[in-house]
């Protein structure tokens, strides 16, 4: 027998649809039920084989270029990254959350509750702060800079 999925089971999967790195928290405060509600109505999608995998969804053009070419795509829409050698990094390309320029060397950083922000220098981060200063406050009591 089919089984009925009612608005809140469909606002929870439209809510992760559009970040699924949300916290049952996020998605219950954002569609106004409680957080047991909505870790209880996910557990019963994933059990009916409706929301088959969660996996993250990459941004390949921040990839160096050199390992653009060695990207090994899975399906139409999921590509696998290259593995490197023994102490080979892959580099990822960050943009400044304040200029959206690229940052060149190491960002400057801030942490506020789980959240980070990078920043091309330190007069965009100053920028950043004053701009965002009260909900940077509202998300976190700790705010650190390096
Ligand atoms: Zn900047």
């Amino acid at each position: 027998m089919p089984q009925e999925l009612d608005q809140i089971d469909i606002a929870i999967l439209n809510s992760l649809i559009e970040d699924g790195r949300k916290s049952f928290r996020q998605i219950g405060r954002e569609i106004k039920i409680s957080t047991p509600t909505v870790q209880a109505r996910y557990r019963r999608l994933v059990n009916l084989g409706f929301i088959k995998s969660v996996s993250p969804v990459l941004d390949m053009s921040k990839l160096d270029k050199k390992y653009q070419k060695e990207i090994k795509s899975i399906s139409q829409t999921k590509s696998k990254l290259p593995m490197v050698k023994d102490d080979d990094k892959l580099s990822v390309k960050v943009s400044c959350d304040f200029c959206e320029q690229p940052i060149h060397g190491s960002p400057k950083v801030i942490k506020f509750g789980e959240y980070e922000r990078f920043f091309c220098c330190t007069s965009c981060r100053s920028l950043y702060k004053e701009k965002y200063g009260g909900r940077i406050h509202s998300l976190s009591n700790e705010i650190n800079e390096f």
